[in-house]
This record gives structure tokens, C-alpha cells and sequence, in this order.
């Protein structure tokens, strides 16, 4: 048994400089990530420091204009079963209820979502064998071992996880902003600039630095949010993460697409953004498929699969195509 102390803060100024002062301490929120990963002993904190009891972070905020404001400790359940989030942004409602299980959803917060790190299994059930990601410098198993959940887009020699959120992947088809608070005060992160490609730091997950605490996700209003859908394909039907994932945002006239939002989970070491396909499906008719195909395949030129998945080349587009027939219907 791994021993640490726990303490409880009310204040953020608090969390931060206890944060912020020593390498050893972790905070909490509703801790179904993070007593994973010490059960694994994949985190090992001197000092836990648990946030729940930290003010006017639980709401969400649907504002006038259009946009959310979805403070970091707000729980999976309540923010997924909320009225105006339902309405503005099905996607990421959606997002939320394909995610884990209602239990889980009743302890989880929006931070912790996001903040969740890879379902890589060399690095969750260790067993001794070489993973970058908790031991940087040992190697990463996973490129020439077990590989059929990993990813096929952005990985390189040192990890080939993939970021397991189903919420993120929303979050990135919509632009989102990450508002985080530290010592010197308060900065925006927008979200596709909030996780990290591996690179040969896999051990970083996010841009997140010591000392900082996400305060609030804030969701812009945008045209295409409405009609918007998560489509999760997965080895079974609950309490289960993505083999690959679409979310799916589009503004119509009549049948045909003027702009669409689209990214992807299960296929990178953040959520995956289909720029190429959004640029290609402008203009397109939602009732031909055969230029969809076409448009969507425009995203998988670059795709590099692993030993064990290149199922997912064909799976994720397939995801796609089926998540923007779905999304097409309600527009
Ligand atoms: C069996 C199981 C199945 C699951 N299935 C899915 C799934 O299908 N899809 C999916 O998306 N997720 C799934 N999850 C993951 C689950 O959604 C996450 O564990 C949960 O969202 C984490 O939230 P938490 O509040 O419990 O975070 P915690 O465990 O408390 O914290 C997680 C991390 O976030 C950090 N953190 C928390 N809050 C903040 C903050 N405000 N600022 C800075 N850092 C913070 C913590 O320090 C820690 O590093 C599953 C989990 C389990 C156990
Ligand atoms: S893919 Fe990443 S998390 Fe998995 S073994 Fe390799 S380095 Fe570790």
C-alpha cells in the first residue's frame, strides 16, 4: 500500500500554491482516474490534494449569447443531463453518456475527464515491461507489441497511445477554450492546443504546467453546435472506451453542408481533428454518399497504422460518414 496524506482546500490560491510548492502532490476531484492509476502504481503522490470543496466550480453557466461556461468539478451526469447543454451542443450531452457508467458519471468532473490519461494497457497493468509514458527512457511496448487500440495518426517511436476522453473529442469539434488559473493569474488554453502529441516527451500528456488548476470549459457558440452528434464505436456497448469515435457538428442549407465540424477519438494521442475532410465537404449534398466517401478519405491520406489496427483506417471513416448521416437528420 502506497501511503500519502490528504488534505481538503476551499480556496483556489490554496490548491494552487500547495500545488504549485511540491513535485509529490496530486489533486483530486472525483478520483475515479486518478485511485486507478495508483492502484496501478502508474501515480504515486506523497499528497493529495483534494479540490471538491472548492467554490463556484460545479455550474454550468449557459449565457445569453449562446455559448457555455461548464465550471471544471460540474459532474459527467449533471452536464450531460442539462437542459441547455442538451439543446446547444447534443454532442457533447452525447459525448458524456456514451462515456463509462452512470456510477462513474456521478463522480467524475469535466476537468478529471480531460485530464484522464491513456487506457494504454502497458501502461495501466504493469507488469515490467518498457513503457515511455511511466518510466521515460524505458521504451514504449506497445509500437511493436499489443497494438490493435492504438493509434494511427500523430504517434511517434516513443508512444502510440491514444487519449481516451470521449468528452475531448466534442470539446476539439467545437472549438472549445480551457480556462485554467495559476500564481500569476488566469490564461485561456483553446482546446485544440490543450493535449500534446507524443513526440519524445510521452510522459506529457497535456500543456497543463505545476501549480495549475482548469477552473472552467467554456463552449463558444457556434452555427454548427445544434445539429451536432458523438458517434462511439467500441468491443461493447457500455462501460467501454472508443476503438474509434466521431464527433460530428454541421450547418445546412437545406441538404446541403456550408460548414462542418468534425473530430475524431481512438486514433491519436489527443483528439483528431478532420480538417481536410472539413475543408472537402463544403458544398456537398448529405444525400451523396460517394462524395462524402471521398471528402472523408481526404483525412485518412496520412493515417499510419500499427501492426494490429489498420482496421481503423477503414472503421474510422465509416464512424464518420455514419456520424454525419445521423447529424445530417437533425439539421
Ligand atoms: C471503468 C471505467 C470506464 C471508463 N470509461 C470511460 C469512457 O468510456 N469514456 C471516457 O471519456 N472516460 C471513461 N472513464 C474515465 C472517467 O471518465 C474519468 O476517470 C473521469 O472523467 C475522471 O474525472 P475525475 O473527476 O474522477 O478525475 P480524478 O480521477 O479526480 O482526476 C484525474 C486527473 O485530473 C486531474 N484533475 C482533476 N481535476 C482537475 C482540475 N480542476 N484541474 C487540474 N487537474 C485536475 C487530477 O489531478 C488527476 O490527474 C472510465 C473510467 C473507468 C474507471
Ligand atoms: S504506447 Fe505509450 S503508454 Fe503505451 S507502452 Fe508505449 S509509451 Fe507506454
Amino acid at each position: 500500500m502506497h501511503a500519502f496524506t490528504l488534505s481538503r482546500v476551499s480556496d483556489a490560491r490554496e490548491a494552487i500554491a500547495a500545488h504549485r510548492r511540491d513535485v509529490d502532490a496530486v489533486l483530486i476531484a472525483g478520483g475515479t482516474d486518478l485511485i486507478g492509476l495508483m492502484k496501478d502504481r502508474a501515480a504515486l503522490p506523497a499528497h493529495v490534494i483534494d479540490i471538491n470543496g472548492l467554490p463556484g466550480m460545479s455550474d454550468v453557466d449557459a449565457r445569453s449569447d449562446g455559448s457555455l461556461r461548464i465550471g471544471a468539478l460540474a459532474r459527467m451526469s449533471d452536464v450531460a443531463a442539462h437542459p441547455a447543454v442538451r439543446e446547444r451542443c447534443p454532442v457533447i450531452a452525447e459525448s458524456l453518456l456514451f462515456a463509462a457508467s452512470g456510477q462513474l458519471r456521478n463522480m467524475a468532473s469535466i476537468g478529471g475527464n480531460i485530464m484522464q490519461r491513456t487506457r494504454c494497457a502497458y501502461f495501466r497493468d504493469y507488469d515490467g515491461l518498457p513503457c515511455n509514458k511511466r518510466a521515460p527512457g524505458s521504451g514504449c511496448s506497445a509500437l511493436h507489441g499489443l497494438n490493435r487500440g492504438h493509434a494511427i495518426f500523430g504517434w511517434s517511436e516513443s508512444c502510440v497511445a491514444t487519449h481516451p476522453s470521449d468528452l475531448a473529442v466534442a470539446l476539439a469539434a467545437l472549438d472549445a477554450i480551457v480556462h485554467v488559473r495559476n500564481e500569476a493569474g488566469d490564461r485561456a488554453i483553446p482546446f485544440a492546443d490543450f493535449h500534446r502529441l507524443p513526440g519524445d516527451t510521452p510522459e506529457r500528456d497535456n500543456v497543463l504546467e505545476r501549480g495549475e488548476l482548469i477552473v472552467a470549459l467554456e463552449v463558444p457558440a457556434r452555427a454548427e453546435s445544434r445539429a451536432s452528434h458523438y458517434l462511439k464505436v467500441r468491443d461493447r456497448q457500455s462501460y467501454e472506451f472508443a476503438l474509434v469515435s466521431t464527433a460530428a457538428a454541421i450547418l445546412t442549407d437545406g441538404r446541403t453542408i456550408r460548414s462542418a465540424r468534425l473530430a475524431m477519438g481512438g486514433v491519436a494521442h489527443r483528439p483528431w481533428r478532420l480538417a481536410a475532410t472539413e475543408a472537402a465537404l463544403r458544398g456537398l449534398s448529405l444525400d451523396d454518399d460517394a462524395r462524402l466517401k471521398s471528402a472523408i478519405a481526404e483525412s485518412f491520406k496520412d493515417a499510419r497504422p500499427l501492426a494490429h489496427n489498420a482496421f481503423k483506417i477503414e472503421l474510422a471513416q465509416r464512424c464518420t460518414l455514419r456520424a454525419l448521416q445521423t447529424t445530417g437528420a437533425r439539421a
